[in-house]
């Protein structure tokens, strides 16, 4: 299954008008229309995977120009040359010597290698006839480690010291396993609070929520700060002092004024306060994380961290307490193994980000591999989950009692069904067809 050569890559600009209902919406994403550069590759031989990335409407068709810069890299080449020495060739995508200088690893060209990287994934796994997540927990560690680049991280995580946890994880291995079989992986919902909600719209959600047996609750806040104060404390009241309350203000905040922002909110007992600054500011989050540490608030960050250089970082300056994964901002499983090992090594929770279109489809495979053979723990953990748009994936998250269920289907979880793609396609499909006719353009 392994032989064919990739023969075909078409790379789709998919866009769904999320903006209509505010679904989405944040103190710095007005009106997301939740988007995917949605990559199918193909061998000779028939078989095929399915990729995506995730961005927010305009500037979809951009990331789609990149994918079809970077298919020259991957067309003709057969799936076991690529896995055999996966890491070189996640090297020889994301380092190409004259593309490398419109990134490297980060922007736009690593969110088109991601969707290239996640369609070769999704091949792979389909190939052994497994979900994802499996594919990974029954990988042998070294093979695990050859799918690393570890270029600019061995300073803070070896790849001897990535096999010993790897190794040493292998304890209670098959527990875990059968575990998340049984009753899934933790997960919050950010389905209740967005920005753009009424009051109402909120507690209508919220109360629904509690029924169905959510605990781990996330609000939007940061654009207005008595209107903060109302929505967590309305949220606080409804979830009751024992569940979770986390809150999110997507980059919205200085460094000092996040400090003095958050510290207001304090009384609601956030867990941790997401993206409070410029994802790239390192020192401002350990700034941040050291003032509000004796309020007992962590930082969180990851959504728009473009590397596992930039998380390195963060985890070596004490600047996030949790680590919020991504399938689809850095290079795919490759690059997304390096940030779960190094967390693992620094011992900070990973608790991915989710939602948009497909990332809760991608992200529950590594977080499941995170816990089975890496973290062994659910301590202070749980994956976002966010109730919009899987009915256009053929393999859609299955949620249990709040939990996430482990795929059983072979791939990646990232096959979106044609009839989907075809009529969200941007602008010629027939749902942008009737917005735009609508709109007078
Ligand atoms: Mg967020």
């Amino acid at each position: 299954m392994l032989k064919g050569k990739i023969a075909k890559l078409a790379v789709s600009d998919v866009r769904f008008p999320t903006s209509l209902e505010q679904h989405g919406s944040d103190a710095m994403h007005a009106n997301p229309d939740y988007s995917a550069a949605y990559v199918v590759i193909e061998t000779d031989d028939g078989l095929k995977g399915y990729g995506i990335t995730f961005t927010v409407g305009r500037g979809t068709e951009i990331v789609v120009c990149a994918v079809e810069a970077l298919s020259t890299l991957v067309i003709g080449k057969t799936l076991e040359d690529i896995v055999s020495n996966f890491s070189g060739f996640y090297r020889c995508l994301t380092s190409d010597s004259q593309m490398r200088w419109i990134g490297p690893e980060k922007g736009v060209i690593q969110l088109a290698s991601a969707a290239i990287l996640n369609a070769i994934w999704d091949m792979w796994a389909r190939a052994e006839g497994k979900p994802l997540w499996k594919l990974l927990v029954d990988m042998d560690p070294k093979q695990l480690i050859r799918c690393i680049d570890f270029r600019y991280i061995t300073d803070a995580l070896t790849e001897q010291e990535a096999l010993n946890l790897l190794e040493k994880a292998k304890e209670g291995k098959q527990q875990r396993e059968e575990e998340m079989l049984k009753e899934g992986y933790p997960a919050y919902t950010t389905s209740c609070a967005w920005l753009g909600y009424s009051d109402q719209q909120l507690t209508q959600l919220c109360s629904t929520a509690l029924t169905e047996g959510w605990t781990k609750f996330k609000v939007k806040v940061g654009a207005d700060l008595q209107d903060d104060i109302r929505r967590c404390s309305l949220i606080r009241k409804m979830i009751g002092p024992e569940n979770s309350l986390m809150i999110d203000a997507n980059q919205r905040w200085d460094v000092a004024e996040a400090i003095s922002y958050v510290t207001k909110l304090a009384e609601f007992r956030p867990l941790w306060i997401e993206e409070p600054t410029c994802p790239d500011d390192i020192l401002g989050h350990a700034a941040i994380s050291k003032a509000l540490a004796p309020l007992g608030i962590g930082v969180a960050t990851g959504e728009q961290c473009h590397n596992r250089v930039m998380f390195k970082q963060f985890l070596q300056a004490s600047a996030l307490q949790f680590v919020q994964i991504d399938s689809c901002r850095v290079g795919s499983v490759n690059e997304n193994l390096a940030i779960m090992l190094m967390a693992a090594k620094f011992r900070v929770p990973v608790c991915p980000h989710a939602g948009g279109v497909g990332l809760c489809e991608l992200v529950q495979h590594l977080i499941l591999f995170d816990y089975i053979s890496v973290s062994a723990s659910l301590e202070n953990r749980m994956c976002e989950y966010v109730d919009h748009l899987h009915e256009h994936f053929k393999s859609p998250t299955v949620i249990r009692n709040a939990h996430y269920m482990p795929p059983k289907d072979p791939g990646f979880s990232s096959e979106m069904f044609d009839e989907s793609v075809q009529k969200h396609q941007f602008p010629h499909g027939e749902v942008w067809r009737s917005i735009l006719e609508k709109n007078g353009s």
